[in-house]
């Protein structure tokens, strides 16, 4: 089978020897990012009565859900936190993406009724679930469940809505070579459990409602509209008309105490100002590869419409309109390593890395990264592909803490709370750096 290839054993405490000053938190995730985590039947079913994954945007599985005869789609959870054990780690937030035994040494066990985490089953942490917020347990008239409008990510302190479960950049000489979204959304309608595809500015207002005004946890504080890239007309509407829409019905409902972040392609000034008054706080035209030829070869939808050099100007320009803090584009970090067309080398791709914050941040720009999950169904998920080593991740993270030291920039607007302990964030582990 193509994809993921078997990773090879390692030492977890000569990594956290290593890197003595980065929190063994920070060095955990980027590891159960990149390795995955298996699931004990007695883990599932007692995970599948809390925030269960709802499958907002990728898989970020690392096996196919047709694979999966455990119904783990169903019962893994959204997100886990681990913590305490045998090294006293601080609470961390993470991504569940769920792997099979022998591909991970990450396992998370039912023990005596309470949920650990275990490396290579060894006791490594005590692992904490989100209890389904309120809203969970409502319905639209249609009888669509309000979490598959919006899904509660960040241990809530996000809520995500992909507008657009699909991508107008289509087929393998436009999508990009590492995303499966095109794909997850036909397969997990295919395993019965609801799955809408475009959702109505009235289905997102009514649930936004429910989330800020009726029913809200103390821990909600911002919302995220996402979507594939709009290339033609949609329902009539160009890319930017489509989206202001419904960041206007939104704003009318719920007023501009919690910070709105949208995610869209690479605009021009005018049209991110178009948005701004719309009432979007944080623009995210996501670059996900820096190096210029590998852009071209992994995101050839956006070389063919906007060009690498023209993104990134974009990108830079439009914190002018957002401010600092405010344009937060995603680097999907680790993929430029993708076989066959990747980096040769763990440390050119680091490299890489580095010059893309230097870049930005220079331009007041907070990029974020977002760990590379090989799934399988995207095109990279079709060739053999070793795991990329532990090393890479750790040294982008650091150089990403470095470099917004340097510039002296404000933390991504409403987006997580920083630092060990503190960050909800489950996409990577720069944000989880500092003491
Ligand atoms: S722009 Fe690229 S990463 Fe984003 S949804 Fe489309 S194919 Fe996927």
């Amino acid at each position: 089978m193509p994809g993921k290839m078997p990773y090879e054993k390692y030492d977890l405490d000569m990594y956290f020897e290593k890197y003595r000053d980065v929190p063994k938190e920070v060095i955990i995730k980027e590891d159960l990012l990149r390795l995955g985590v298996h699931y004990t039947d007695a883990a599932l079913e007692e995970s599948s009565k809390y925030t269960t994954k709802s499958y907002y945007l990728f898989s970020y599985d690392q096996t196919d859900v047709e694979e999966m005869k455990r119904q783990e789609f169903l019962k893994a959870p959204e997100c886990f936190k681990f913590k305490a054990g045998p090294y006293d780690l601080r609470t961390s937030n993470n991504k569940s993406c769920i792997d099979k035994p022998g591909n991970t040494p990450y396992k998370i066990d039912c023990v005596d009724g309470k949920l650990q985490l275990f490396w290579e089953n060894n006791y490594l942490a005590d692992i904490e679930l989100r209890s389904k917020p309120p809203y969970y347990s409502h319905k639209l008239p249609d009888g669509t469940p309000y979490s598959d409008i919006a899904a509660s990510i960040f241990w809530g302190y996000l809520s995500f809505c992909t507008i657009l479960r699909s991508c107008q950049y289509w087929g393998t000489k436009e999508e990009c070579i590492f995303c499966d979204i095109n794909t997850n959304a036909r397969k997990q309608s295919k395993t019965g459990r609801p799955f809408m595809v475009f959702k109505s500015v009235e289905d997102v207002v009514t649930v936004m409602d429910t989330i800020f005004n009726k029913e809200r946890e103390p821990i909600n504080h911002a919302l995220l509209l996402t979507g594939g890239a709009i290339t033609k007309e949609l329902k009539h509407q160009s890319n930017i008309e489509f989206y202001a829409n419904y960041v206007r019905a939104i704003r009318e409902k719920i007023g501009y105490r919690w910070t709105l972040h949208l995610q869209t392609t690479a605009l021009t000034l005018d049209e991110c100002k178009i948005l701004k008054d719309a009432g979007v706080d944080c623009h995210h035209a996501n670059i996900e590869v820096w190096d210029k030829e590998k852009f071209k070869i992994f995101c050839p939808g956006k070389e063919e419409f906007v060009g690498r050099d023209e993104w990134v100007k974009r990108v830079c320009d439009s914190v002018n309109v957002f401010g600092e803090g405010g344009v937060v584009p995603t680097f999907v970090s680790g993929c430029e390593l993708g076989r066959p067309w990747g980096f040769e080398k763990w440390e050119d791709a680091a490299k890489s890395m580095k010059d893309a914050w230097e870049h930005l941040m220079s331009h007041g720009v907070t990029p974020r990264s977002s760990s590379w999950v090989i799934e399988p169904n995207s095109v990279l998920g079709q060739y053999d592909q070793p795991v990329v080593p532990l090393d890479y991740y750790i040294e982008v993270d650091i150089a990403w803490y470095e470099t917004w030291k340097k510039y002296s920039l404000p933390p991504i607007k409403g987006f997580t709370p920083m630092g060990p302990g503190r960050c909800l964030s489950i996409n990577s582990g720069h944000l989880d750096m500092g003491y």
